[in-house]
């Protein structure tokens, strides 16, 4: 088995998320007492959300790359980012370590693919709504049509992100909020739902809707143990 490298903090309610299944998905793959090889830096959000809502882009990188180099020099075979934001940064922190990144875009990609969908709603942080690191990577390298909700729902969806979530609070006023914007996107034609920020499954699940909702924990995990187990 591999060793997974995870940069997490960010927050620290998805990370716990992280290291709970990826040990329950190793131990359901190979039973016993097994459990995930893993490695993590955990870092301050504080700061790194401040450098992100000022677009100190630069500074990010240089944080994350820095975990990464960690990481690598603690033995771990892969690293994953533990947040979709940061993955605005993904190629530069790539290029400062050996070991590959596993890119969340892609985990999600390929449960998506596999289901034979074609257009995808999307829910996250504003960067990740609004910016091409995301839902460019979606088209262009996965062949994915993505809808996202109109500006005033955007706000509304990183408000509950970074005001509530991030801090473990889960409103049922917020989630009514969230399947009010998911049903629109429906109506609109897309045949799921990312939830394109690790925090979002907390709020809403599968138990909620019928449309497919793709959550990128779970799927960014599954993807770290494919690569664990056959690497
Ligand atoms: N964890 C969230 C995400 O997946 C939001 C917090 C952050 O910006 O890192 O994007």
């Amino acid at each position: 088995m591999q060793t997974i490298g995870l940069i997490g903090g960010m927050s620290w309610e998805s990370t716990t998320e992280y290291y709970r299944l990826l040990n329950q998905e190793i131990n359901t793959r190979l039973g016993g007492l097994h459990s995930a090889k893993i490695v993590m830096i955990s870092i301050d959000f504080q700061p790194m959300e401040a450098h992100m809502q000022r677009g100190e882009w630069d500074q990010c990188e240089n944080i994350l790359s820095d975990a990464a180099r960690k990481l690598e020099s603690a033995g771990a075979d892969c690293f994953l980012i533990c947040t979709n934001t940061l993955h605005k940064v993904a190629p530069g922190v790539s290029e400062a370590v050996h070991i590959p990144l596993l890119h969340i875009v892609d985990a999600a990609a390929v449960k998506i693919k596999s289901e034979q969908l074609h257009t995808v709603g999307l829910l996250g942080t504003k960067f990740t709504m609004e910016e091409q690191f995301y839902r460019g990577m979606l088209k262009e390298k996965h062949g994915l049509d993505v809808i996202t909700p109109p500006a005033e729902d955007r706000q509304l969806v990183h408000d509950i992100i970074f005001n509530e979530l991030c801090h473990g609070t889960v409103r049922d006023q917020s989630r009514v909020e969230y399947m009010r914007i998911i049903d629109t996107m429906s109506k609109q034609g897309a045949e799921g739902v990312i939830e394109g920020c690790t925090e979002i499954a907390m709020l809403v699940n599968q138990s909620h809707t019928d449309i497919p909702l793709f959550d990128t924990t779970t799927l960014h995990v599954q993807h770290a143990v494919h690569f664990a187990l056959n690497n």
